[in-house]
């Protein structure tokens, strides 16, 4: 069998990098594979307004990069590469029975301990013209494709944060942005709700139900229903961004982690997870708030929880 690790962390988002630091300087020996092919959902986020110790706000990429940072300075290692599954390892290694497989791009990785933060990724709403739009015109990230629509007009659909925080980047692009929305409020956060009705930029479309993206090439507008008079109308435009929510990125772990039943993985407040030595953090977990603070909160927790664990089953726990 190759080298144990004493943890495993899949995930290289605030979650999985706070986890990495704390087991690192716990003196673990910690693994941290990375999914690079899947951007941590931070990174799509061009500005951080609500990390404590930055009145000003911070821009996410460079705060990444500081946290990998720390966590490469205090040991912790890192290797590419999608997990593709994970299980519990039959053979004995010297008196350690519970051993955790991990399978990356096919090659094979060992730990006694795993943590699991694979985070988020944006919902598709499965609408006409969604997919063959993807790309051309259709995004789900305003900081990677809004230099593309400078001048043009843009609808966003959603109500929540994301929405909300994206049509604010949109604005200074774009000559027009169409918040689209289901209900006649937003769910977003009050301080950022006042900053969009206070943006000339922005309109909204209240009690609007997308129903199709309109384009042959390229995105052209889109139909959308009234929720109360059932009317329809079209919006014209030349790009659509979504921010309907997040689904978990939780599929490869096969259902061997007890979920919800969008996927999100069920934890108790140590992080445990249904299986013995496996735990869950960031927002891959269930949970009532995503925010990167909370991320970094479970990320310690959940390497304190591995460093208990693995100590008990090497029988030099600290009692
Ligand atoms: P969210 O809070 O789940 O909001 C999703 C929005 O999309 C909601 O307004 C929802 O409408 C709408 N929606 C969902 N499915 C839809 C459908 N089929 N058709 C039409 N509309 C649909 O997701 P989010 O805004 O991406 O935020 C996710 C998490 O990240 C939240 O915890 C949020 O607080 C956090 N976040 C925080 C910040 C920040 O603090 N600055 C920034 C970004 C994200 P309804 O409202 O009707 O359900």
């Amino acid at each position: 069998m190759s080298q144990i690790y004493e943890v495993i962390i899949i995930g290289g988002g605030p979650a999985g990098l706070t986890a990495g630091i704390y087991c690192a300087r716990a003196r673990m020996k910690s693994l941290l594979l990375e999914d690079i092919s899947l951007a941590s959902q931070v990174l799509l986020t061009e500005r951080i307004e609500n990390y404590p110790g930055f009145p000003e706000g911070v821009s996410s990429i460079p705060l990444m990069e500081k946290f990998k940072e720390q966590a490469s300075n205090v040991g912790l290692e890192f290797a590419p590469g999608k997990v593709e599954k994970i299980e519990q390892e039959e053979k004995q290694e010297g008196n350690l029975a519970r051993v955790w497989k991990t399978t990356v791009d096919n090659k094979v990785y060992h730990a006694l301990s795993l943590i699991v933060a694979t985070g988020a990724g944006p919902k598709k709403l499965g609408l006409p013209g969604e997919e063959r739009l993807t790309g051309k015109g259709v995004s789900y990230c305003a900081i990677c494709d809004a230099t593309f629509f400078k001048g043009k007009d843009v609808a966003v659909l959603g109500g929540g944060d994301t929405a909300v925080q994206e049509a604010l980047y949109l604005a200074k692009f774009a000559s027009r942005v169409i918040l689209v929305h289901r209900r006649s409020r937003l769910r977003a956060t009050k301080i950022l709700q006042e900053r969009i009705m206070a943006n000339e930029k922005i309109e909204f479309s209240w009690d609007s139900l997308a129903k199709e993206i309109l384009g042959r090439g390229m995105v052209e507008g889109i139909r959308v229903e009234n929720a109360k008079t059932k009317k329809e109308k079209r919006i014209p435009c030349q790009g659509v961004f979504i921010f309907a929510g997040y689904l978990p990125n939780t599929a490869f772990l096969g259902g061997i982690l007890s979920m919800d039943e969008s996927g999100y993985i069920i934890t108790d407040e140590n992080m445990s997870t249904s299986r013995e030595g496996v735990f869950a953090c960031g927002d891959c977990r269930k949970k009532i708030l995503r925010q990167v603070v909370t991320a970094c909160g479970e990320g310690a927790t959940a390497a304190f929880s591995s460093q208990q664990y693995v100590e008990k089953l090497k029988g030099v726990a600290y009692k």
